[in-house]
């Protein structure tokens, strides 16, 4: 799950950390009330769940509260990869002479938080990344010790000798550690972190990644969810008890369990295809489920051919051909469907489809194959 850049800045706050006060607006004109209460020149800026808002457009100065207003009124509404910006923090501007990047991840290489640091901050880390990687310096922390302040120096000496920046980051360095694994996050970063001309250090970005499966035993940050920035699909399918994932391909995959949803991808990719989502319908078999699968399959327009493979244990195949069958009738599905039911049932599943449009495989290799021949051969 991701949070707003404010609401990231609100942990920094109750934590210390200096960020320009600011305020959230979701009209034009309550945009030009806290720019009038703030005083001075403000920055309008976008919230929402992407990056790059700055290049986009949705990262504005404004020089006072009647600026303010046209710029929230120009950036409110607009659409930034895909997400339309219903509110936008106001904050005060500052006079930027530096900007560094600071984040803390989950290194999954070495299983344990990692820092990232550089001097060339303010722009797309993951292209100071591929391009200049000597820029980056990171530092993986022992969770069981904990980071100690020599760290957190040494980590912004290393990219300023500047007194008043090394104090100012070893502090918000310190914080988002705390922030990250208080919150149970996989990314936290300030990007850019800067110095000010009268040399002052401030977080002017925040940015805050939540493991969602310890959503449970994070109110705070439940909280803080914003549904209206989540892909809706996803989200009904989660509601349904399925987990989903879109992709890019054309073919339209159901399956049961997570192992063999991954195998069936790896296979449709072997054989020179594309998946158009991972979705696993879990281990019982209500046809509900298969109902709602479908219908999020068929929502999705690349889809060319829609593939069942259902392994039978704790999941009777029998329902699930239920369960096909009553989505083929109420859906009006027109596209091709194979199907490979094996396991618990099978026999008692074949006959239910038989007499079906369906196309039955009975390997997984021969599923696959019929598929990808149906959707139009090989991409
Ligand atoms: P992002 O593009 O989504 O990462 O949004 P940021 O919050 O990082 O803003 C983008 C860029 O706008 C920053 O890299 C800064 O260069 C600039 N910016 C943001 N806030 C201020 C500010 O208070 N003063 C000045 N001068 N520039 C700012
Ligand atoms: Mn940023």
């Amino acid at each position: 799950m991701k949070v707003h850049e404010y609401q990231a800045k609100e942990l920094f706050v109750e934590r210390g950390l200096p960020v320009p006060r600011g305020k959230v607006a979701t009209t034009a004109e309550e945009a030009e009330a806290i720019a009038k209460e703030l005083g001075g020149a403000v920055v309008v800026k976008a919230q929402v769940h992407v990056g790059g808002r700055g290049k986009a457009g949705g990262v504005k100065l404004a020089s006072g509260p009647a600026e303010a207003k046209e710029k929230a009124a120009a950036i409110l509404g607009m659409d930034i990869k895909g997400l339309t910006v219903e509110k936008v923090l106001v904050t005060e501007a500052v006079d930027i002479e530096e900007e560094y990047y600071i984040g803390l991840i989950m290194d999954r290489a070495s299983k344990q938080p990692m820092f990232i640091v550089s001097a060339a901050g303010g722009v797309d880390i993951e292209q100071v990344a591929a391009t200049t990687p000597e820029k980056i310096l990171k530092l993986g922390i022992d969770p069981r010790y904990g980071v100690k302040p020599f760290q957190l120096r040494r980590l912004a000496f290393s990219v300023s000798q500047d007194p008043a920046v090394v104090k100012g980051m070893s502090q918000a360095l310190s914080v988002l550690y705390d922030v990250f694994m208080k919150s149970d996050a996989s990314l936290v970063e300030i990007n850019p972190f800067v110095k000010t001309k009268d040399g002052k250090t401030w977080s002017v970005d925040a940015k805050l990644n939540i493991d969602d499966n310890a959503l449970f035993r994070q109110p705070q940050i439940a909280a803080m969810r914003d549904l209206a920035e989540e892909d809706s699909d996803e989200m009904e399918a989660k509601e349904a008890g399925l987990s989903f994932v879109k992709l890019d391909g054309n073919i339209g995959c159901l399956v049961n369990g997570a192992g063999l949803a991954m195998a069936t991808m790896d296979l449709v990719q072997h054989f020179g295809g594309m998946p158009a989502n991972f979705l696993d319908i879990g281990g019982s078999s209500n046809p509900e489920k298969v109902v709602t699968a479908m219908k999020i399959i068929l929502r999705d327009p690349q889809v060319e051919a829609i593939l069942f493979n259902i392994f039978g244990g704790i999941t009777r195949c029998d329902d699930v051909a239920a369960g096909l069958l009553k989505a083929t009738e109420q859906l009006d599905v027109k596209l091709p469907i194979v199907a490979r039911l094996t396991g618990t049932n099978e026999e008692k599943a074949r006959e239910m489809l038989q007499g079906s449009a369906l196309v039955p495989a009975v390997t997984m290799d021969e599923a696959v194959q019929k598929a990808l021949e149906l959707a139009g051969g090989a991409q």
